[in-house]
């Protein structure tokens, strides 16, 4: 069920304020959800959650999240930037290689932030760019089949991410040979995942493979990282993932096989953390009836693009009309030149007019940070609705001059009014 603990008014008083389409969040959401992830592992010694930047990528936000003790994970330069600016550094960063520049690594140990590798090459990489720390932590791809259970979550053999599991030996007695004392180890398996037994059962893949691992290297496991992946609920059938009794799954397992006393564990929690906190604020602005029914609205794929890339399912409800019956077939769309940009297909809906006040749930993860500018639509605003009940707009929304700020406009410059 998605979240419906903010009443229709809030979005309403903040539709008077600001123009739409704008994302909504809510900060009192967010700093419970932390101190309910931060509960939920206070079991274990030195347990931290590095929030996946990438997932909500805003300065306002990021800065709640240090107030409640989490982290951050980064995933690129103009991540590391952002971390760099709020005053994160050392053990509050985790950052997560892929495919990018080198120079990257220079950067993320300059901060002195833990360095996850994604790649057996990128060894030699780090040496050459900022070295290799006395704390290193590799990205494990187990292969073959990812079952929770006997059901099959997926094949993490067809990602692109992680060492096999002979990479990982080789490099981390490399590593070692290198100066590495202690290691840390992460997978992430399987994204948006809202079945409890996700994180217990990728612990102890992990779990049992550090030790392996520690055994026949002899370094020292630091931490488990989980990574993300924890999924919320966003179509109303679902249930949501129950935090704490994750957490003390996760508890089970470790001391099954650490006993009292082990390695730390660390998250990376973006979608848990503030997917549910947001809302895609629009107004409904056309309706059409051909041979369905469209309504119109004033935002598009370009300010939330989930469904538009993966058919992905987002709740809709219209202001005011929480509880009127769903009795009309909508399909609902943006304006961009592209057949998928729509919200929803086929959706029951309450009857909605032009100029409804139109709600995408489920907008506070992957929602903003995916936005492009297709067709020269700009990106929205996003206000934050603050614990004391008032509004702060925390990114303006785009004007006609961010569009053409990295065009070379001698062509046309004056003619443009710039
Ligand atoms: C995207 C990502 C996350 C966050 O994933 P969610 O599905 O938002 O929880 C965490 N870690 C890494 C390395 C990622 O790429």
């Amino acid at each position: 069920m998605p979240n419906f603990s903010l009443p229709d008014e809030v979005f309403q008083q903040a539709a008077a304020q600001f123009p739409t389409p704008f994302h909504l969040y809510h900060e009192e959401g967010i700093r419970t959800r932390a101190r309910t992830l931060n509960k939920a592992f206070s079991w274990c010694r030195d347990y931290q959650e590095y929030y996946a930047v990438k997932a909500l990528p805003n300065p306002s936000i990021l800065r709640i999240l240090k107030e409640e003790g989490c982290g951050v994970d980064c995933s690129s330069e103009t991540e590391l930037m952002l971390a760099e600016a709020l005053g994160f550094s050392g053990r509050d960063i985790m950052f997560s290689a892929n495919a990018m520049p080198n120079e990257e690594f220079d950067h993320a140990r300059r901060l002195n932030g833990f360095v996850n590798l994604d790649d057996i090459s990128h060894i030699d990489i780090l040496r050459e760019h900022g070295g290799i720390p006395e704390t290193v932590c590799c990205r494990y791809n187990p292969g073959g089949d990812f079952r929770i259970g006997t059901f099959v979550m997926g094949n993490p053999g067809e990602a692109k991410y992680g060492f096999t599991h002979d990479q990982l030996l080789e490099g981390l007695k490399k590593l070692r040979d290198l100066g590495a004392k202690r290691f840390g180890l992460h997978a992430f398996l399987s994204s948006n995942t809202i079945d409890n037994a996700y994180y217990p059962t990728l612990a102890g893949i992990l779990f049992r493979t550090a030790v392996e691992m520690a055994e026949k290297t002899g370094l020292e496991i630091a931490f488990v990282n989980l990574s993300g992946g924890i999924g919320i609920p966003y179509h109303p059938d679902q249930e949501a993932p129950d935090v704490l009794r994750i957490g003390e799954e996760v508890r089970k397992v470790y001391h099954d096989i650490f006993g009292d006393c082990g390695p730390a564990i660390k998250t990376e929690l973006g979608r848990w953390m503030t997917g549910p906190e947001g809302w895609l604020v629009t107004h409904a602005t056309h309706h059409k009836d051909t041979y369905r029914h469209y309504i119109g609205l004033d935002a598009c794929a370009a300010n939330l693009m989930r469904p538009a890339m993966y058919g992905a399912y987002h709740h809709i409800t219209v202001v005011g009309k929480r509880n009127a019956p769903l009795d009309h077939v909508y399909d609902v769309t943006g304006s961009l030149c592209e057949n998928n940009d729509k919200f929803a297909i086929e959706r029951p809906l309450p009857e909605i007019s032009e100029g409804d006040l139109v709600l995408i749930h489920d907008s506070g993860a992957h929602g903003y940070s995916m936005g492009y500018n297709y067709n020269g639509r700009l990106r929205s605003a996003e206000i934050l609705y603050q614990s004391d009940g008032t509004f702060r707009m925390i990114r303006r929304a785009e004007t006609p001059r961010d569009y053409f700020a990295t065009l070379d406009l001698d062509p046309c410059a004056s003619q443009l009014g710039l």
